[in-house]
């Protein structure tokens, strides 16, 4: 019981409340998107080499250029909010892949990849921002890190205690591992309803803020929503309802609006 009660202390000394820039929620983490990144260098990579990389049509190049602008002002937002510490761990990249699935994902730290099964819904540069603005706040918000994070307190909840009890100091490199365990891929990694509403939310400011009309994300979902019979129901299933996500971004409409009329 002694043993027990050390680890939990050692846990809680490791994690720490962090605040979620723009939306203001408190998270708890014990694991820094900068503890993520060597796993997540080596899954990007070989991600890469899965598929077939697209980098010389117009599309390969819209991910890209689209990526980069909104890096560009996801940064500048975050170092006017005093997040530089987050902005020194974000290392983004952006590519798109052939592939016939209707996806996009981002790994912790800002790797995205965008499947060339998800063009038809995008259609534009407006709507590649509307899937890379939601992609780039799950990064943001390090949501991967807090999700593996309640995984491992789950985990030594339920009694997997040996595993993590190293007697070195890299314990939390060796919670990670065990976390890693439990989510399998960091690509395939699914989120809380909670944080996909969140990054919709915040995908949806940063939109605006790199000069993309909002008013697109409504009209994109609905594209995907009509389709949800044929392949948009893949990646809609990962993802919260429908309807909840229409009516929630409608709502967050006029805010994400302003922002876009003073940029212009
Ligand atoms: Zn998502």
């Amino acid at each position: 019981m002694k043993k027990l009660a050390a680890l939990f202390c050692l846990v809680y000394a490791l994690s720490a409340c962090s605040i979620v820039p723009l939306t203001g929620r408190s998270q708890l983490t014990i694991f820094t998107t900068q503890d993520l990144m060597p796993l997540v260098k080596d899954e990007y990579k070989e991600s890469l080499t899965e598929s077939e990389l697209v980098t010389s049509t117009k599309e390969g190049q819209e991910i890209v250029k689209v990526g980069n602008k909104m890096a560009e002002a996801v940064e500048t937002y975050l170092k006017e909010q005093g997040y530089d510490s987050l902005v020194n761990e974000l290392e983004w990249e952006f590519n798109l892949l052939e592939n016939e699935e209707v996806n996009a994902w981002c790994m912790p730290g800002g790797k995205v990849a965008f499947y060339t099964g998800i063009l038809p819904f995008t259609r534009d540069e407006t709507g590649i921002a509307v899937i890379m603005g939601h992609e780039l706040a799950h990064a943001v918000a390090n949501h991967a890190g807090e999700r593996m994070s309640q995984e491992i307190l789950f985990e030594l909840g339920v009694g997997s205690i040996d595993l993590a009890m190293g007697q070195d100091p890299t314990l939390t490199q060796e919670l990670l591992l065990l976390s890693v365990g439990v989510a399998s891929e960091l690509k395939l990694l699914s989120f809380s309803r909670k944080h996909e509403l969140e990054a919709d939310r915040m995908g949806l400011i940063f939109m605006a803020m790199a000069g993309y009309d909002p008013r697109e994300a409504p009209l994109f979902w609905g594209r995907m929503a009509e389709d949800s019979e044929d392949e948009g129901l893949l990646f809609l299933s990962t993802h919260p309802g429908h309807s909840k996500r229409m009516e929630r971004l409608n709502s967050l409409l006029p805010e994400a609006i302003a922002i876009y009329e003073q940029r212009k």
